[in-house]
């Protein structure tokens, strides 16, 4: 019998993980997570889509009643996975998490049957350049978010795979295929 799968998907900035996921959720049946966080909600973001925007407090009460599967602070502000959300999708479909990759390891840690992805540049000096380049952002956020970007690539010999986005449709397809794999193998029950 296959099982569902708690399927964690990181990767640097700039990489093209949205889209990604935009593809998968249109050619399968995956339920998505939607994050609470406590940033600042971007231009064209929408509450409940997006992300669960709360304040502070709300967040770490929620943290106190054990709301989160998994959360972490980045860039000084919290991000966490509804616990509940996904344990009840689970029992139902596939669940994809798009988190970074300290919250992705102690998803790994707590759920050893979890499948981390890490989605790679084709050219990991081409993304730095582009990460420099983008925005009007200060230098002090650009520096940071290129660390941020080393830090993340340095840890993907910990994801289970990674997958390098060179084409977005071919990247799809082999993610599709990982998954295949996996729901076939035989393992523990999820969460
Ligand atoms: P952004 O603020 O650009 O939307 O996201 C910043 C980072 O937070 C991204 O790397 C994203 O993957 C990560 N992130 C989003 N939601 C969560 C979450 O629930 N938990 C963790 N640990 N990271 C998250």
């Amino acid at each position: 019998m296959s099982r569902n799968l708690l399927i964690v998907l990181s990767g640097p900035s700039g990489v093209g993980k949205g889209t990604i996921i935009e593809k998968l959720l249109k050619r399968g049946d995956y339920a998505l997570s939607v994050s609470c966080t406590t940033r600042e909600a971007r231009e064209g973001e929408v509450n409940g889509v997006s992300y669960h925007f709360v304040r502070h407090n709300e967040f770490e009460k929620l943290i106190e009643e054990n709301g989160f599967l998994e959360y972490s602070n980045h860039f000084g502000n919290y991000y966490g996975t509804p616990r509940a959300f996904v344990e009840e999708q689970l029992g139902l479909r596939d669940v994809i998490l798009e988190i970074e990759v300290d919250g992705a390891l102690n998803v790994k840690t707590a759920h050893p049957e979890a499948l981390l992805i890490m989605i790679l540049p084709p050219d990991e000096n081409e993304l730095r350049a582009r990460l420099k380049k983008r925005g009007s952002e200060s230098e002090r956020k650009i520096e940071e978010r290129v660390k941020r970007m080393e830090y993340e690539l340095s840890k993907r010999d910990k994801y289970d795979y990674a997958v390098i986005n060179d084409d977005v449709d071919r990247a799809v397809v082999e993610i599709e295929n990982i998954v295949k794999e996996n729901k076939n193998k035989p393992g523990k029950e999820q969460i």
